[in-house]
């Protein structure tokens, strides 16, 4: 069954006690809500432990990024099963905030999502091209390479753990946001993508999430749409008020 996600992506934000005190300002939020969204959030690794431990079950946890390495003298890095010992339950990869300033290609994006999924974690895979690329009508490629390299060695089983995030490089963090038309094309070409490689049961299961400057008085409009599944919010994620708002518009 297609799932309603909206993830929040607290990006490098929030010390521990302001993660804490955001998390319990949340919950109250969400037992008040009557939004059937799962609701994650994506936070830096030092408050994995407590944001996932005092969940109360009203939201999931999110890593942003980890090796591709599995253990072993990587000074700094993060493993997917030190994440998984965590209590989280998702890992955000491909984010294109770690393709510009870390060089992430898909073939490192390839390991990652092996090592997530070996450790019974959930992926949101992030796609989207850059506004040249959207000039240039290129995109629809970009985005075929960044699922076909990444995502498509895996099997019918595995694909069912990862959830898509088309995020347009242009619309992150500047305030523009696809219209909900171009979001449905891209998303309907995703699904098609899926339907190509994995058959019509997978590709309509396959949940497939909108961010990039997704806010309260965009969401509804960019939800409505019929494979627009929920949203990876960023900049509005980190504000409980408008999370929630974002959150009741599935
Ligand atoms: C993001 O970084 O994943 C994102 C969608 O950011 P914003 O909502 O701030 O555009």
């Amino acid at each position: 069954m297609r799932k309603k996600i909206v993830a929040g992506n607290w990006k490098m934000n929030k010390t521990l006690d302001e993660g804490v005190s955001f998390s319990d300002d949340l919950k109250q939020r969400i037992k008040a809500s009557e939004s059937e969204a799962i609701v994650v959030l994506g936070v830096p690794f030092i408050h994995l432990d407590r944001i996932a431990h005092f969940s109360d079950d009203l939201y999931s946890v999110s890593a942003q990024d980890c090796s591709t390495k599995e253990s072993g003298a990587f000074t700094g890095e993060i493993s997917s099963s030190m994440i998984a010992s965590t209590g989280a339950q998702y890992v955000i990869l491909g984010h294109s905030e770690r393709r510009a300033y870390h060089e992430e290609n898909n073939a490192d994006l390839a390991t990652k999502v092996d090592r997530c999924l070996s450790d019974a974690l959930t992926v949101i895979y992030c796609c989207g091209e850059q506004l040249e690329e959207r000039e240039a009508n290129t995109h629809f490629e970009v985005i075929k390479s960044q699922l076909s390299e990444a995502l498509f060695h895996l099997t019918a089983e595995q694909i069912s753990s990862v959830v898509i995030a088309y995020e347009p490089v242009w619309a992150i963090g500047t305030g523009v946001t696809a219209s909900s038309e171009q979001a449905q094309e891209i998303h309907a070409y995703i699904r098609s993508l899926f339907e190509e490689k994995y058959g019509k049961a997978i590709s309509d299961d396959v949940s497939i999430l909108y961010g990039g400057s997704c806010k309260p008085s965009n969401a509804e409009e960019l939800f409505s749409k019929e494979d627009v599944d929920g949203g990876l919010i960023g900049g509005a994620s980190l504000n409980s008020s408008d999370f929630i708002q974002i959150i009741d518009a599935i």
